[in-house]
């Protein structure tokens, strides 16, 4: 099997609950979406990057091991249109896995359940613009968390929020997961600022206001990239 991969190297995590880990990046090209912030927009095009068969991304993955590798990441573009090709990788090769989702394909979801460690969910926000009926993408997403919450995986959450963005709908967002998922034990939200920083006004005090807003509902973090401080990949 063969699918089209963007890249392939070797990083520090820069985001959400494994911030820190030393991990092997798998970029997978295109997305279903069309967020306003993203940072990886070569990585939508479909057609970007290499067509790259299951055994050659382990030979590269190999060559790239280093003695702190944590885990792989699937990431994007969105790596779920890929699902058939992570489900037959991960069949043949065992690895320690997180997957970087935007949560809008469930149904793409339930074919990696048993051979996926971690998975962060992007919870999207109107003013990300990301698609056409914010209503429908918030159920998918809410979908997928409960999928990935019904199977035990170790599922966190991360939004993206903006110097616009309104303490209700953090309000709404975190209230919303609370009530569908019920059980919100070993399940955390990250906030993450829009990169970069110094586009913010007062970032700090909107932040804190913010996270307030979450831990009504649930467990919550706010973490900026690391990786863009760091001036890695
Ligand atoms: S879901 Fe991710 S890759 Fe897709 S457009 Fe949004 S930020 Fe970019």
């Amino acid at each position: 099997m063969e699918t089209h991969i963007n890249e392939v190297f070797s990083s520090i995590q820069g985001e959400g609950l494994l911030i820190g880990r030393r991990q092997i990046f798998v970029r997978f090209s295109g997305c279903n979406l069309s967020c306003n912030y993203c940072d990886t927009s070569k990585s939508r095009d479909p057609y970007y990057g290499n067509l790259i068969s299951s055994d050659d991304l382990f030979n590269r993955i190999n060559r790239l091991k280093t003695d702190d590798l944590h885990s792989l990441s699937f990431t994007g573009g969105e790596p779920l249109l890929h699902a058939d090709f992570i489900q037959d990788f991960l069949k043949k090769h065992k690895f320690k896995s997180l997957l970087e989702t935007n949560g809008s394909l469930p149904d793409e979801m339930k074919k990696l359940t048993n051979l996926i460690d971690y998975v962060s969910i992007d919870i999207k926000l109107p003013e990300h613009g990301a698609a056409k009926n914010w209503d429908d993408l918030f159920e998918l997403e809410l979908e997928s968390i409960k999928l990935l919450r019904d199977k035990e995986i170790n599922t966190y959450c991360k939004v993206v929020v903006m110097p616009q963005t309104e303490l209700d709908m953090i309000t709404y967002i975190a209230s919303t997961i609370t009530n569908e998922i019920k059980d919100t034990s070993n399940f955390a939200m990250v906030i993450q600022p829009v990169s970069p920083l110094n586009n913010w006004v007062d970032a700090g005090q909107k932040l804190l206001t913010l996270s307030e807003a979450a831990g009504k509902y649930i467990e919550v973090l706010t973490i900026p990239q690391i990786h863009k401080l760091l001036n890695i990949k």
